[in-house]
């Protein structure tokens, strides 16, 4: 190895950062989003870009940060995940990204994909997006309805329905589902196996071992509100503690 390549091995190996696998968690890019009363969900293209840049340079300067796909069970990284299935994830989002080089990852209800409401993804784009390479799909709920409001007995094939339509419309497996409104009720994990998942996302904030329980991983949610600067200190781990605190 070249005292350079040597050089830059000890530089990154020497920026220790908080442990922790962290998934970072994007809605709309450029459209509305029913019941976001804070505007935090729907963020301007402007916003987007600067923090994906800085997720790109987290990603160099940090060994531990680098930006990685969607895989059981990892220790450290940078997972970039989108909620809903926005048509812009397709238009808008996914060149930014793809500029970058950084993989990602898209959970989609498949009711909203039928929905015709033009802010979803169509099936057309849905299968457009699912060929680019880097990008990985999951499900989003089969009706994007919290999982609570669903009967217990029902839930198995809410999960499965959209596993399924997935797996028909895009021709790929399915492993991987975010719960709708991060809404998790006692059991939901048991519910997501039998379903035929091995990974599943909540909205708890916080970063994700080797020992999470795959079918509970913690997210960092990315806001409209938040400077490329916030975005890189909520992935560094500085808000972690605050959360932490403001739940106790
Ligand atoms: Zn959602």
């Amino acid at each position: 190895m070249a005292a350079t390549a040597l050089g830059d091995l000890h530089r990154r190996a020497s920026r220790e950062t908080i442990p922790g696998w962290r998934i970072a968690t994007f809605h709309a890019i450029d459209t509305t989003v029913d019941g976001d009363i804070n505007g935090i969900y729907n963020m301007r293209i402007a916003t987007f870009a600067a923090q994906v840049a800085a997720i790109a340079r987290l990603s160099l300067a940090h060994s531990n940060l680098n930006v990685v796909p969607l895989r059981l069970n990892r220790g450290s990284g940078v997972t970039i995940t989108f909620d809903d299935g926005y048509a812009t994830t397709l238009t808008l989002a996914a060149p930014r990204l793809l500029q970058h080089g950084l993989p990602f990852h898209v959970y989609v209800s498949p009711a909203l994909v039928e929905s015709g409401d033009s802010r979803y993804l169509t099936r057309s784009q849905l299968l457009e997006l699912s060929r680019i390479p880097g990008v990985t799909i999951g499900a989003h709920g089969y009706r994007h309805v919290p999982l609570s409001t669903i009967p217990e007995s029902s839930r198995v094939q809410e999960l499965t329905d959209a596993r399924k339509w997935l797996e028909d419309t895009i021709q790929l497996p399915i492993s991987t589902m975010s719960y709708p409104f991060g809404d998790t009720p006692v059991g939901i994990d048991r519910a997501l196996e039998a379903a035929g998942y091995s990974s599943g996302a909540c909205s708890i904030w916080g970063f994700n071992s080797e020992a999470t329980n795959p079918l509970m991983l913690q997210r960092i949610d990315l806001w409209e509100g938040d400077s490329a600067r916030t975005a890189g200190t909520k992935l560094l781990g500085h808000w972690n503690w605050i959360w932490s605190r403001s739940l106790t």
